[in-house]
């Protein structure tokens, strides 16, 4: 790293079985190898997020069951179990080289919730600006109606897109993206370089999964795309092969790398919100003035512009903007609610001259400004 310049960032997601042993254990001698390796790029002045998963795994045997349970109480009672254990060999093994870890539990709705998003992006940066190695995992125990493999792969992308990671490492049990199968096609060959997500890689992508614990490489090209959009180099590679880490960070690894698209410094963060994490909650058809209005002159959003609106939603909700043919206009934070709105579909209102505006443009991504279906 060059002295006086701004380190890189860099978000390592390893999954469930590059930690853990077959039978839900915590495998000491994998742990060390990772974390030697962020040593190693700790040293050299990067700054790491690490996204783990492995707290089911790790937990499953001690909560008194003999296979990874399959119901989401045990799961969870397995994670709670499993994630102290990790932090505990974790924080171990880093101590001994002089860095202190931390955790970070998130759960999806942290994203969605601008406050809660905000905040841990001010943790993760005090952490990271005093050297501290944040370790990042979804909140198991609490998540509501799901948990399952592959949600820390979409996961670590928004949080490589949160923390403005210039590279974003996927690690797991497959050694990359292969043009098919490669369990069911042994023609298939590993694709090195990939510059767009194509539907012929979605579909060579396929769903597969491994017994200890992989997203598969479906959910790994969603995270992918995610990182993408957000401008960030994308990494996937097989975390058994040696000094895998680092050589992936200098671009000398076996596996896939994935070019991001143009940076997206031109997005501030309340804009990086919007398109990334907002979830929007309704929406606004809009008319096609009103669509070019907002697209190459960047005008607010007036009444007169609206032609329906599809609620509920509530005052300062991100709505989806869509026009007369119902495709995606963009993205923007509605000045009324939903019921607020009615009256502004009257004639009357709509030609009024003083009419208060309904979005703010400096509150509006469209696609020119992320290339992603957002
Ligand atoms: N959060 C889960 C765990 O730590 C794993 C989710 C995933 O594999 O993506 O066990």
């Amino acid at each position: 790293m060059i002295p006086g310049t701004k380190p890189q960032r860099i978000v390592i997601k390893i999954g469930s079985s590059s930690l853990t042993s077959r039978h839900g254990e915590i495998s000491r001698k994998k742990l060390e190898k990772l974390t030697e390796q962020i040593v190693i790029l700790k040293d050299a002045g990067y700054e790491i997020v690490l996204v783990s998963s492995g707290a089911v795994a790790a937990g499953y045997r001690k909560l008194g069951c003999l296979e990874r349970p399959t119901s989401l109480p045990e799961k969870q009672a397995a994670a709670s179990i499993g994630q102290g254990l990790l932090m505990e060999s974790y924080s171990e093994l880093f101590i001994s080289h002089g860095y202190v870890a931390a955790q970070i539990l998130i759960t999806r709705s942290d994203f969605s919730d601008e406050v809660r998003y905000k905040n841990v992006r001010n943790t993760l940066n005090v952490l990271l600006e005093r050297g501290i190695i944040p370790i990042v995992n979804e909140n198991d125990t609490i998540t509501i109606d799901r948990l399952k493999f592959g949600d820390n792969d979409t996961l670590s992308a928004k949080v490589a897109g949160l923390v403005d990671a210039t590279q974003l490492i996927i690690l797991s049990d497959i050694d990359g993206l292969y043009s098919a199968d490669p369990v069911k096609n042994p023609k298939a060959t590993l694709l090195e370089r990939v510059n767009e997500i194509t539907s012929e890689i979605e579909t060579a992508a396929g769903g597969s999964s491994s017994s200890i614990g992989t997203g598969g490489m479906k959910s790994k090209i969603e995270a992918v795309k995610i990182a993408m959009a957000s401008g960030i180099l994308t990494f996937l590679g097989n975390a058994s092969h040696k000094n895998i880490v680092v050589d992936a960070v200098i671009g000398n690894a076996r596996g896939t790398y994935f070019k991001g698209n143009s940076p997206l410094s031109h997005l501030d963060q309340k804009k990086k919100w919007i398109a990334f994490h907002s979830g929007p909650e309704g929406e606004i058809i809009v008319h096609p003035t009103a669509k070019q209005w907002l697209l190459s002159k960047r005008q607010n959003l007036l009444p007169s512009g609206v032609v329906k609106v599809n609620g509920p939603f509530n005052k300062g909700s991100v709505i989806r903007i869509t026009d007369t043919s119902g495709n995606e206009v963009g993205l923007g934070v509605v000045h009324f609610s939903s019921e607020e709105l009615q009256p502004f579909l009257e004639e009357s209102t709509q030609k009024m001259s003083d009419a208060p505006f309904i979005m703010d443009i400096n509150n509006f991504v469209c696609h020119t400004d992320v290339l992603i279906s957002i």
